[in-house]
């Protein structure tokens, strides 16, 4: 007998079959209940099973769900672009569609890349990154991220690019503590661009909260204004990675708006659709698509269902039902909530060694000792056993483990859709005492 299968992350892992979702919660085939803790990954921002989205599924399907972007355009796609742009800070307006968080970066690198190229300048093809950091599994998108799991297998593969310390101030990779550093870490940004050139680097790239290879870590508040003045002082454009944190997730639209730095182009992904198609989108500063349209006017990036009506529908269906239910501000209040709440279970675990975030992105760290922040040792696999008792209890959470150069970096991501309420926050919160207490 023919033996074919889904390949599914882990090969012989037994995946529970999922029926249905509706809000917060996913079902699976057996009738159990899970409180979608992370929304997927980081995604399902308007929770599960909203018949609005149907509804606009429907009626786009109705007219046409495919056309190609280089022969039509379409009223969908045309009216989401406006809409994102409308979002974005006021000279970021235009807006380029794909598939995934990996190609928008992707596309983000290749777009700057193109506006020096544009001007003559050939040298800048470098991106700086971070250390802790993780921009997608695409070979250009990988070659920005700092995420040492995912990159191992194929460093060989990837383009080497200059990494600088990340502002992760509970584990310092400079070993300094703030505010005493004086933020050193974005000093190293100069210090990385003077040792190899400003004529050989186009871009920094940043996600303003680092998700996956941390665990909902926020910088200083200082921090991201410093980073821009060393781009504008290099001539080296700033790339905001907000594919986890945008569309709300943190309270503010943009995670960027927190401190009021302006980037020269934003990566979207995740939130956009929420999870109910694949889209994602990378939004341009006129300053670049000022010169790309007095030069060779084509962005030399783009996927077959790039701007598709049908996905565009989708999302514009999406941000309506975060408008109307106003899901940003619930996000902030509701996220400020589950900090605190956090923090309770801080005090009666010790291995919690850090709670942190903004808005419904939260993390906690796991450390051996909370005093000296040790952290665990990677064959302990706390992280994985904390996330197992969690399913089994109905919990799902996210884990960003292994991002970090030179330890396990055991983290886990709380980050329930943005239509959460205070007593699922509750919920949420009992479970997870629950697993701790079975864990330790
Ligand atoms: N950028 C960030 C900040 C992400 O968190 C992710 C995914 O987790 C990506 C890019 C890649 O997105 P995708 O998995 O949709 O390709």
């Amino acid at each position: 007998m023919r033996k074919s299968h889904l390949i599914k992350p882990v090969l012989g892992n037994n995946y529970p079959v999922i029926s249905h979702g509706k809000g917060i919660y996913l079902y699976d085939k057996d009738g159990k209940q899970y409180i979608d803790g992370s929304s997927g990954a980081i995604t399902a921002n308007i929770g599960h099973g909203v018949r609005e989205i149907a509804e606009a599924m429907w009626n786009q399907a109705q007219h046409v769900s495919f056309i190609y972007r280089s022969q039509f355009t379409s009223d969908a796609a045309e009216q989401l672009a406006e809409k994102i742009a409308e979002y974005a800070p006021v000279d970021l307006n235009s807006v380029f569609f794909v598939n995934s968080g990996s190609e928008a970066t992707e596309t983000a690198l290749k777009v700057a890349i193109q506006y020096f190229q544009e001007q003559g300048n050939m040298t800048k093809t470098k991106v700086i990154s971070r250390w802790t950091s993780y921009h997608g599994i695409t070979l250009g998108a990988l070659s920005m991220s700092g995420h040492q799991l995912r990159r191992q297998r194929f460093t060989p593969l990837l383009e080497d690019f200059p990494a600088a310390p990340a502002p992760y101030c509970y584990q310092c990779p400079l070993k300094e503590t703030y505010p005493g550093c004086g933020v050193k870490c974005a000093d190293e940004l100069e210090t990385i661009i003077q040792s190899i050139g400003p004529d050989q680097i186009a871009a920094f790239i940043a996600e303003p909260v680092i998700g996956a290879s941390g665990g909902a870590i926020a910088p200083p508040d200082e921090y991201f204004a410093r980073i821009r003045a060393v781009c504008d002082k290099y001539d080296i454009l700033f790339i905001a990675d907000e594919v986890m944190t945008g569309m709300g997730r943190t309270g503010k639209m943009f995670a960027m708006e927190h401190w009021n730095v302006i980037p020269d182009i934003i990566a979207l992904g995740k939130g956009m659709s929420a999870g109910y198609t694949p889209m994602a989108a990378t939004i341009v500063s006129d300053r670049i698509m000022n010169v790309i349209e007095a030069g060779s006017k084509v962005v030399m990036s783009g996927h077959t269902f790039s701007a598709n009506p049908q996905s565009a529908a989708v999302c514009l269906a999406v941000l309506d039902y975060m408008e109307k239910n106003k899901l940003q501000d619930n996000a902030e209040v509701t996220g400020q909530y589950l900090i605190t709440q956090l923090q309770r279970l801080q005090w009666k675990y010790p291995l919690i060694g850090d709670i942190r975030g903004k808005g419904l992105l939260c993390g906690i760290e796991l450390v051996r000792d909370p005093i000296s922040r040790e952290p665990f040792d990677l064959s302990t696999k706390v992280t994985d056993r904390l996330l197992s008792i969690c399913f089994e209890k109905g919990l799902l959470v996210y884990p960003a483990v292994g991002g970090v150069t030179g330890f396990s970096g055991d983290s886990i991501i709380i980050s329930p859709p943005l239509t959460v309420t205070k007593e699922q926050i509750a919920d949420v919160i009992d479970i997870l005492d629950q697993s701790l207490s079975d864990l330790t």
